[in-house]
C-alpha cells in the first residue's frame, strides 16, 4: 500500500493590525521563505496547506492558499487546519502587538490619537505546539537582530519546539524581503544544520529534505 503523503501546514507574510480602516501596524516580511517552503514541500510529495498574510505572490503551484490579515484570522486558521497536519511551519512574522482600541471609521488628522494602546497576540506557535500530538512536528522561526543562535535555542525550548530556524534580520542581502537567506536549523534533538547565503528556495529545498529524513528516521524507529 502507498504510504499516505505528509500533510504540511506552513504559514507566511506578515499580519497587519489594524488602528482603523486604513492604518495598520505591520513588518516587511515579505512571505518569499515561507512560499518556497509550501513550494519545496510540493516538490517533495506532500500535501500542503498556506495560511498566509498579505503578500504580492502568486498563490504556490499544487498548494492550498488561506488568505488572513490579522494575527486573531492567522489563529482561527492555523487552529481549525493544525489537528489534521503532521508538521506546521510557523514562517509567518506575526505581529506580537496589537491596538487594544480598533476605530471603526477612519481617524480625522485633528482628532488622531496620539498615544495608542497595545496588547499582546496570541502566540500562535507556542499555543499549538501545548497541542501538539505524538507523531505531529512543530516548527517555528526566530528572526533577530542580534545573538540569533542563544535566543533561538532558547525559544525552542520555551515554546516547546521541535526545530527552529534562525535568521537574522535586519542586515541587506538575507532575510526580510530578500531573493536569499541565511539560516541555522536547530533541533530539540541537540542537531544543527547551518545553511550559508542562497536563495530561499534552495534553503526551503535543505529545510524540507531535513524533516523528511526526520520523518522517515520517526517511522523506523
Ligand atoms: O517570539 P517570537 O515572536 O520571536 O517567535 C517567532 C516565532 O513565533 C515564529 O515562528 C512566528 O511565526 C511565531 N509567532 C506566533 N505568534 C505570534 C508571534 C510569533 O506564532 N503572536
Amino acid at each position: 500500500m502507498k504510504p499516505r503523503p505528509i500533510r504540511c501546514l506552513v504559514t507566511a507574510g506578515p499580519t497587519r493590525e489594524h488602528l482603523d480602516p486604513v492604518r495598520f501596524l505591520s513588518n516587511p516580511s515579505s512571505g518569499k521563505m515561507g512560499y518556497a517552503l509550501a513550494s519545496a514541500a510540493v516538490a517533495a510529495g506532500w500535501k500542503v496547506d498556506l495560511i498566509s498574510g498579505p503578500v504580492s505572490l502568486p498563490p504556490p503551484a499544487g498548494v492550498k492558499v488561506f488568505q488572513v490579515v490579522s494575527a486573531a484570522d492567522m489563529l482561527a486558521a492555523v487552529e481549525k487546519r493544525f489537528p489534521r497536519c503532521d508538521v506546521l511551519i510557523m514562517c509567518a512574522a506575526v505581529s506580537d502587538f496589537r491596538p487594544k482600541k480598533v476605530i471603526s471609521h477612519k481617524v480625522k488628522k485633528g482628532n488622531a490619537p496620539l498615544v495608542v494602546k497595545f496588547e499582546p497576540t496570541v502566540d500562535i506557535l507556542k499555543k499549538m505546539a501545548a497541542r501538539k500530538k505524538s507523531g505531529q512536528l512543530v516548527v517555528g522561526f526566530a528572526a533577530e537582530t542580534k545573538n540569533l543562535e542563544a535566543y533561538a535555542r532558547r525559544k525552542l525550548k520555551e515554546k516547546n519546539l521541535d526545530f527552529i530556524v534562525a535568521n537574522r534580520v535586519g542586515r541587506a542581502g538575507a532575510g526580510f524581503g530578500s531573493d536569499h537567506n541565511k539560516v541555522t536549523l536547530i533541533g530539540r534533538d541537540g542537531t544543527w544544520l547551518k545553511l550559508g547565503l542562497a536563495p530561499k528556495a534552495g534553503i526551503a529545498k535543505q529545510l524540507i529534505t531535513r524533516l523528511r529524513n526526520y520523518f522517515a528516521a520517526m517511522i523506523c524507529f
